[in-house]
């Protein structure tokens, strides 16, 4: 039996980088839960939460002084999903292995500033 592997990031330490990824994608599945969570249509919430990019239905975005724009379900004063029980699959997926990438940077840029709160913001 194989040990479930512990994870080596802290999302709580961490505003929400993940959740600024451009195609946070819907199914289905995603869209009923969504609609369940806020007593509306599938329609309702495919045309309020979602649109399209390159035939893809992602996530709808909001600005955000750190990345530039993020998931409209980030809230902002507490950079936490505020749909956290009603998040896509791709969410409650994310990162799928015991490292998440940005975690690592983020403590790595966190070390060298010598400043454990040190937020990097996206250039450009
Ligand atoms: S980027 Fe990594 S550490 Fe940050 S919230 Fe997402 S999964 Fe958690
Ligand atoms: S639904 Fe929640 S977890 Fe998923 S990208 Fe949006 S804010 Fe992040």
């Amino acid at each position: 039996m194989e040990l479930e592997k512990k994870p080596l990031y802290d999302c709580l330490k961490c505003p929400a980088y993940c959740c600024s990824y451009d195609r946070i994608i819907v199914n289905g599945h995603d869209i009923r839960r969504l609609a369940k969570h806020f007593s509306i249509t599938a329609e309702q919430a495919i045309d309020r939460f979602t649109k399209l990019v390159e035939n893809e239905r992602v996530l709808r975005h909001q600005k955000d002084e750190i990345y530039g724009s993020i998931c409209m379900f980030i809230d902002k004063e507490t950079r936490r999903c505020s749909v956290y029980k009603a998040r896509p699959a791709v969410c409650h997926e994310y990162p799928d292995r015991p490292h998440c990438g940005y975690y690592d940077f983020l403590t790595w840029e966190r070390r060298q500033q010598d400043d454990k709160e040190f937020i990097p913001l996206k250039k450009g």
